[in-house]
């Protein structure tokens, strides 16, 4: 498996002495931080940990197809500066179907019941948006309408795109409907990242330990040497922060070090099957799979290819824990062949099974705010002696979560910084 995104290659640069800002990390947040900061004529060095660019976005390429083994949806596309972007630099976007099939044990329903189901969500979606108006910080569990029928597959399809069962996540951040306006982009989301960062000043391989804020500056420690910054903006996901997988010295302040470790790691996992003979045809359609006990989404014919995701939720994934990385893909095997017998074995393949929260750059696919903890979100954007922002997807209330999101952090960052250090540009 090839990792497209590797062809754009970043400059790997030696460190020098001292510039301007620091960036770590070059996902989303820290590609759209750099660009500002350099817009701005700032110096700069992006330090990146992995041997690639696009962190959570990263495009791997199976029998000449793009497959993406992270974000894959451009989502909430009127607030997505990513859609607005990709529109102008004539990125190749397409709108993403709305509607999918609804399949119960391996049947595909009809116009009415897949009618129904959606109904179901919008009724689902407007209690959450009205208790998220509410004062009271409470779960998304306890704003859950009684749907009938359609209630458990709903409630199934929320807690994946949450990242987490909905007893635990916050109904202030749920992941609302009016963002349901999503894009794909043919090559995958990870090159298109790849390719925004293409020519920035990112050291590839080179994990930052340290950062030292004891001084005018900051101090930044990686395993290939020093260097020195008036600012750091730092990218890392929360629970490689909480983990003490870069550290800080003096500690960060206690209101912002609480923020950090009240967050939970969301899961989300892909199963990526090859399946020519499978049942789907039309592409990019999300089909809902409503079995004996579980409802999976899985996104079919990715991209025109036999390629679909079979996605993977947090409470299937902690129910595997401790098993081998195959057992999420035989689990994969076997949900197929109960919707469709054991025949479908027979051109099924799993191609690849994602391990985000085993990833020790990444411990989570987004940061989830459980009850009570949505406000954390703003404590997160505020600079550390007004020289270190933390920027990425956990820190923005619209759009957490998403690529979209983390690209917004990261330009509110770099502006932020640049005011700083540049007062009268
Ligand atoms: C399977 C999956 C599917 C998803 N689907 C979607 C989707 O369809 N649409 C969507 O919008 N979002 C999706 N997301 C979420 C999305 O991928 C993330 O919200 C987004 O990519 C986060 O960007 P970021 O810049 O905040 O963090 P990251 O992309 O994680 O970037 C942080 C960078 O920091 C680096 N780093 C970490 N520690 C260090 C260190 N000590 N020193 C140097 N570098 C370090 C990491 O290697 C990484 O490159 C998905 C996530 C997953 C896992």
């Amino acid at each position: 498996m090839a990792t497209i995104g590797a062809i754009f290659r970043a400059v790997r640069r030696p460190l020098s002495g001292k510039v301007d800002v620091v960036v770590v990390g070059a996902g989303a947040a820290g590609i759209a931080a750099a660009r500002l900061c350099l817009a701005k004529g700032l110096s700069l060095a992006v330090l990146e940990a992995r041997d690639r660019v696009g962190g959570r976005a990263v495009t791997a390429e199976f029998g000449g197809h793009a497959i993406d083994l992270g974000a894959h949806w451009l989502h909430a596309g009127r607030l997505n500066p990513l859609v607005r972007l990709g529109f102008a630099r004539g990125e190749p976007l397409r709108r993403a179907p709305r509607d999918g099939p609804v399949l119960v044990n391996g049947q595909f329903r009809g116009r009415a019941e897949r009618r129904a189901h959606g109904e179901a969500f919008e009724r689902a979606d407007r209690a959450f948006a009205a208790a998220s108006r509410e004062a009271d910080d409470r779960s998304l569990a306890s704003a859950f309408p009684p749907l009938g029928m359609w209630g458990r597959p709903a409630e199934a399809t929320f807690a994946l795109v949450s990242g987490r069962p909905l007893e635990e996540v916050s109904v202030k951040d749920f992941p609302s409907d009016e963002f349901g306006d999503n894009y794909f982009l043919r090559g995958g989301y990870g090159t298109y990242l790849a390719r925004l960062a293409a020519g920035l000043p990112v050291a590839l391989g080179c994990p930052v330990r340290t950062i030292d804020w004891s001084g005018q500056g900051v101090s930044v420690e990686t395993s290939a040497g020093r260097i020195e910054a008036g600012a750091a903006i730092v990218t890392a996901p929360l629970p490689v922060l909480a983990g003490g997988g870069l550290r800080f010295t003096p500690d960060l302040p206690h209101d912002l070090a609480a923020a950090i470790a009240g967050f939970l790691p969301g899961t989300y996992e892909h199963v990526v099957l090859n399946w020519p003979e499978g049942p789907f045809r039309a592409p990019d359609r999300l089909a809902k799979l409503v079995g004996q006990r579980d409802s999976h989404g899985m996104l079919t014919c990715i991209d025109r290819a036999p390629f679909h995701y079979l996605e993977m939720d947090h409470a299937t994934v902690a129910s595997l824990a401790g098993r081998d990385r195959e057992a999420l893909g035989r689990l994969a095997r076997e949900i197929l062949v109960g919707h469709f017998g054991r025949g479908v074995l027979r051109s099924l393949r799993v191609i690849a099974v994602t391990d985000w929260v085993g990833d020790p750059w990444s411990r989570t696919a987004w940061a989830v705010a459980p009850p009570g903890h949505a406000g954390a979100r703003d404590v997160l954007t505020r600079p550390v002696g007004d020289r270190i922002w933390l920027a990425g997807e956990a820190n923005v209330r619209a759009m957490w979560g998403t690529v979209g999101g983390a690209w917004d952090s990261g330009e509110e960052a770099a502006t932020a910084v640049a005011e700083r250090l540049r007062p009268a540009v």
